[in-house]
């Protein structure tokens, strides 16, 4: 069931009362899925000016079925010692145990998780895979440390358009499952196809690796925790 709250207008700065899902369980409510993909849940509409507006609260995304746990927490939101109580709350659930269980910062990354996970894929993997195509963007002489190459065959302007931006996996396209990453520039969503044997070689890369795992509970898969483990 949603939750109604207080929300402020960015624009007219007027505040109404907004729906909110602060828990979404997909097999429950199978149809709010569609809506967490194409992020239609977490805006609403100003019904004073009509300016469409990012909800900011918390909500925790539950597959069942896939055993999969996305809290999605927007960073300021709660203070440290409230993040672990509740996470304590959370993960004290012995259900939970064989789970998959992430927390990410923002819905863009939320959105990007459930991706990964629906196409069968592992997001450890993916963000070595974002770690591994970013590189080949430094300089040209510089050894690829992983001895993973992309291949991505990419002019100057284009390097240079990739080298500060943000890649979100958006999904696997065609019959060679090529990796489909977005990023935004210049005011548009771009993509950038990347092969899926980049994507094996990483996953080779994290079974020889054992070390290269997830932190316990809900345990943040980003860049900063790929660079716990490659510089
Ligand atoms: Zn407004």
């Amino acid at each position: 069931m949603p939750a109604k709250v207080s929300a402020t207008c960015r624009n007219c700065r007027e505040k109404h009362d907004i729906e909110i899902w602060d828990r979404i369980n997909v097999r429950d409510n199978p149809e709010l899925k569609p809506k967490v993909k194409d992020g239609s849940l977490f805006v609403w509409e100003c019904p004073h000016c009509g300016a469409s507006n990012l909800a900011h609260y918390m909500t925790l995304y539950h597959d069942p079925d896939a055993k999969i746990m996305i809290w999605c927490l927007p960073e300021g939101l709660l203070q440290e010692s409230q993040i672990a109580a509740l996470e304590a709350q959370l993960t004290g659930q012995e259900a939970l145990s064989d789970y998959v269980l992430r927390r990410v910062e923002d819905v863009g990354s939320l959105i990007e998780k459930v991706n990964i996970f629906d196409s069968g894929l592992d997001d450890l993997t993916i963000e070595l895979c974002k770690y591994v195509t970013k590189n080949e963007l430094q300089d040209e002489g510089t050894p690829n440390p992983l001895s993973v190459e992309s291949k991505l065959n990419l002019n100057n302007e284009e390097k240079a358009n990739l080298s500060d931006a943000s890649l979100k996996f958006f999904k696997i396209d065609g019959a060679d499952h090529d990796i489909i990453f977005s990023f935004p520039k210049g005011g548009k969503m771009n993509i950038l196809n990347v092969g899926f044997n980049v994507y094996e070689d990483c996953a080779a890369i994290i079974r020889r690796n054992p070390q290269i795992k997830p932190d316990s509970g809900f345990a943040k898969i980003d860049s900063s925790w790929v660079h716990k483990f490659f510089r």
